[in-house]
């Protein structure tokens, strides 16, 4: 086979990555062995101040100083509104933002080593090996003019040194792993014979292909049917539970994140507004933009009425000054909140949020005292 790197496939659905096909990659960089555990007790993954920007006709500010850490085995949502920042948050960790977008600022550590001064070779045997990357519209990410199996036996014989028949079994036993029935005449289908689950269970199995310690899910689910979502979900539960790997999922819903994730991280206009537990942030959120983002998560048995944030999301090239969400907040404090930005509130326990309304400073109508009703009837 001599297409495009099947691993490269696997992130090229849902972006145009040049340096996939870029022959001079990082040429004569040799190739890299597994990145060793940092020091004991270090974070699998760190973050720290990233910031993401775009510099088109004018500056698209689309991640805007984020820090964050991710232990082995963690799960980490994260959440917001399309254009929030979340997928290029993501992307920018591995290597997959593209010009004229890039890194303006902020450190990525992998195990403790610098991923954003990284070569692309480098980032492309991690984001291969290490890290598994699955994205939302899995059909398109397949190369059309060759089987799915050979495309899955490729990117395991990438990153493992085993025979054509040796990764092919190995492939089959993905497919099995994954849910796919009949997984060895699936093996041999080409990815229009696939159905839209099938082809998302089959990028998961091409995930896993490197035996990653992290996946990062962006949207896996979106465009999905209900049920197919569902199963895509209980798929993912159990084989961060079966592998011990730690997952990083991206999705505007706040309620597949929560089915999944431990922890969430919500963001709004490419900076992190709350953080916290799940528990947390579905039962007692503190800031009114998560508030309002949980009173949007549909409620399938139709009970009350979806109400959705009035406004639309910023432009980023030219975003609200003080707090980004204070064009949309009900609870804005005129004079204060377009004026500064709003720190970090410290609820205890992990849980901080970025609101002038726990403030002595503030002279608004907040009453955040009760809880979300919506959030306790999602964790029900
Ligand atoms: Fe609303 Fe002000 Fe809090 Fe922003 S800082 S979320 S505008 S109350």
């Amino acid at each position: 086979m001599t297409g495009r790197d099947p691993t490269e496939a696997a992130t090229d659905g849902a972006r145009s990555d040049g340096a996939a096909n870029d022959p001079t990659a990082d040429g004569g960089e040799p190739r890299r062995p597994p990145t060793e555990g940092g020091a004991p007790g270090e974070p699998l993954l760190s973050v720290e101040d990233l910031t993401t920007r775009f510099h088109v006709d004018r500056v698209i500010s689309a991640v805007d100083g984020i820090s964050y850490e991710l232990r082995a085995g963690e799960t980490l949502g994260i959440v917001g509104e399309s254009g929030s920042g979340k997928s290029v948050s993501v992307r920018s960790l591995v290597g997959l933002v593209e010009e004229p977008g890039r890194i303006d600022g902020g450190a990525v550590r992998w195990k403790g080593a610098d991923l954003v001064g990284a070569g692309r070779r480098t980032l492309r045997s991690i984001r291969g090996a290490e890290i598994g990357m699955v994205f939302q519209n899995a059909k398109s990410a397949f190369d059309p003019t060759y089987t799915v199996g050979e495309q899955i036996v490729e990117a395991v014989r990438a990153h493992r040194d085993l025979s054509r028949r040796a990764a092919r079994e190995e492939a089959e036993g993905l497919l099995a792993e994954v849910g796919l029935p009949d997984p060895a005449s699936n093996l041999d289908a080409y990815p229009h014979e696939y159905s839209g689950g099938m082809a998302q269970r089959a990028m998961i199995a091409m995930s896993l292909a490197g035996e990653p310690e992290l996946l990062i899910a962006d949207e896996p689910t979106t465009g999905l049917d209900v049920s197919i979502q569902a199963q895509i979900i209980d798929l993912f539960r159990r084989l961060i539970r079966e592998r011990e790997m730690a997952l990083i999922l991206i999705s505007h819903d706040l309620g597949v994140v929560s089915q999944v994730a431990e922890r969430i991280l919500v963001m709004y206009a490419g900076r992190i507004v709350e953080r916290g537990t799940r528990g947390q942030i579905l039962e007692s959120p503190r800031h009114p933009y998560t508030r309002s983002f949980l009173e949007s998560i549909p409620d399938v048995d139709r009970r009350k009425e979806l109400s959705s944030i009035p406004g639309s999301p910023p432009d980023l090239g030219s975003p609200p000054s003080g707090c980004r969400f204070h064009p949309r907040c009900p609870v804005a404090d005129a004079g204060l909140c377009d004026a500064e930005r709003p720190p970090p509130i410290d609820f205890g326990e992990g849980h901080t949020a970025t609101c002038h309304a726990y403030t002595d400073a503030y002279a608004g109508e907040a009453d955040f005292e009760a809880g979300s009703e919506r959030g306790r009837e999602v964790t029900r």
